[in-house]
């Protein structure tokens, strides 16, 4: 059994929901569970017809729900078979009236809360999907819409909800065992969850990769196909790089670095439920279905590569925090990350020195709040706009004279913190954001330049977005 995961690319006009169901053909008959994102950027489109009803425009926040409704049903009308069309309709209509009616609401009093952004932007999954079953049907195959709120159960801390797993995975393999029954196709959303009184929740933005993870973990699947408008984890971005190769296998751990450090194919949390079955999750180019993607496994295979890849993030802000008290005493770590844990702010990298201690973080959302409780600890200094660099390897740790060669590899680029030991596959570190970009094709010139065959292959991105 596998699990097949689309994304927004993947579903975004009637060619797209075409091409995937020719991928879906290609491993017809056995049983798999179909899992969509909302079509290309409906989901940003909700959510910003949500801030202009706030803002007291609802005329905007209609006309930008109209051409949303408009493209939905336009497309259904391509896919949906003669008979089935008006009922289609109807359904879609129904559902942008619901949407339009909470519009209303929030143009009433103004209140865009958590609660009712999630109640907006579940739609574009639940819209997605309604149309890619019909497709499905339109062409003779049993396409069954599957509502996955009321199994994918999750708390109400409403746009970033954390799934109860115990109460979420038995609920999913009684969901799909009736919907798979008969030789049907199920066809369910990412993203969207409810909470045990049943109000719509989502699970964080790009979290339908998590989604289908959960449902293939869930089900034991074979495999949990992510289908992506890339040919799957790169070397790097090749936005900066175009020559960056991609990778054929790569380990859940390295992979996990990897999205969690920047690199955008994959949602950070996606591989934890594939990772505690041991269920190898391969990533997919939707516009290229003959590629063989990247596929993650709990060992890769032996490479000489000593880098397999190099992710960044932008946005970058360290936390400095010195302060003599450090001195020789103990409970001074604990009381700092206290702070941050009491604002649920990640830290991602830290150095410390006798009196001090740097702290990078990428979400700053709580820093007003948090800086005044440091500077209780010590002398705080904030540096913005700084960038994270993460090579990516499997033995980093233990390759006499890494370091040198990469820093090596960047000699006139000011790195101001460095991570390196903790996890024997990551070597990070900080640069100023404006160099962030040469220091990724400096870097990539000097690890890449001789690929792997066994590793790596060469791609062509005409195709990607
Ligand atoms: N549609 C959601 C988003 O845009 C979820 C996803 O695409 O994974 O964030
Ligand atoms: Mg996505």
């Amino acid at each position: 059994m596998l699990v097949m995961k689309f994304g927004g690319t993947s579903v975004e006009d009637a060619t797209a929901i075409r091409r995937l169901m020719g991928i879906i053909d290609r491993y017809l008959p056995q049983p798999l569970v179909v899992v969509v994102s909302a079509m290309g950027k409906t989901t940003n489109g909700l959510l910003e017809s949500g801030r202009l009803a706030a803002a007291g425009l609802i005329t905007d926040a209609r006309a930008r729900l109209g051409t949303i409704a408009a493209h939905h049903y336009a497309t259904a009308e391509e896919l949906a078979a003669p008979t089935e069309c008006q009922s289609l309709r109807a359904d879609l209509e129904a559902r942008f009236g619901t949407i339009d009616k909470l519009l209303e609401e929030i143009a009433g009093d103004g209140q865009l809360t958590s609660r009712r952004l999630d109640a907006l932007a579940a739609n574009g999954e639940l819209l997605s999907s309604a149309i890619v079953a019909a497709a499905f049907r339109g062409r003779g195959v049993a396409g069954r819409w599957v509502d996955i709120r009321p199994a994918m159960r999750t708390n109400d801390d409403f746009t970033r909800a954390a799934i109860n797993f115990e109460e979420t995975d038995p609920r999913l393999r009684d969901l799909f065992t009736a919907a798979l029954s008969g030789g049907g196709l199920p066809v369910t959303q990412g993203f969207i969850g409810s909470t045990s009184g049943g109000m719509t929740t989502t699970i964080g933005r790009g979290g339908s990769d998590y989604s289908a993870a959960i449902i293939g973990a869930a089900l034991g699947v074979d495999e949990i196909q992510i289908w992506t408008d890339v040919d799957g984890i790169l070397s790097t971005d090749p936005r900066i790089v175009p020559g960056a190769v991609k990778l054929k296998t790569i380990s859940f751990a390295e992979a996990a670095e990897l999205a969690y450090f920047g690199a955008k194919v994959l949602h950070p949390s996606t591989l934890l439920p594939a990772m505690a079955r041991e269920i190898p999750v391969v990533v997919c180019n939707s516009r290229r279905p003959e590629v063989r993607g990247t596929t993650i496994v709990r060992q890769a295979p032996p490479s000489r590569a000593l880098i397999k890849a190099i992710a960044f993030k932008r946005g970058i802000t360290v936390v400095n925090v010195s302060s003599d008290r450090m001195l020789m005493a103990h409970g001074f770590l604990a009381r700092l990350f206290s702070i941050f844990d009491k604002y649920e702010t990640a830290i991602d990298m830290v150095a410390t020195s006798e009196v001090s201690v740097s702290m990078t973080l990428d979400d700053t959302r709580h820093l007003d709040l948090i800086l005044p409780e440091l500077r209780a600890l010590g002398e705080v200094t904030v540096d913005r706009d700084l960038a994270l660099v993460c090579l990516v390897g499997e033995q980093l740790k233990y390759i006499p004279g890494l370091a040198a060669s990469i820093f090596g590899a960047i000699p006139g680029i000011n790195v101001s913190m460095i991570s390196h030991g903790a996890s024997a596959i990551n070597l990070s570190f900080i640069v100023d954001g404006s160099r962030v970009e040469d220091a990724v094709r400096a870097l990539h010139d000097r690890f890449f330049a001789d690929p792997d065959a066994e590793t790596f292959e060469a791609t062509s991105f005409a195709a990607s977005a």
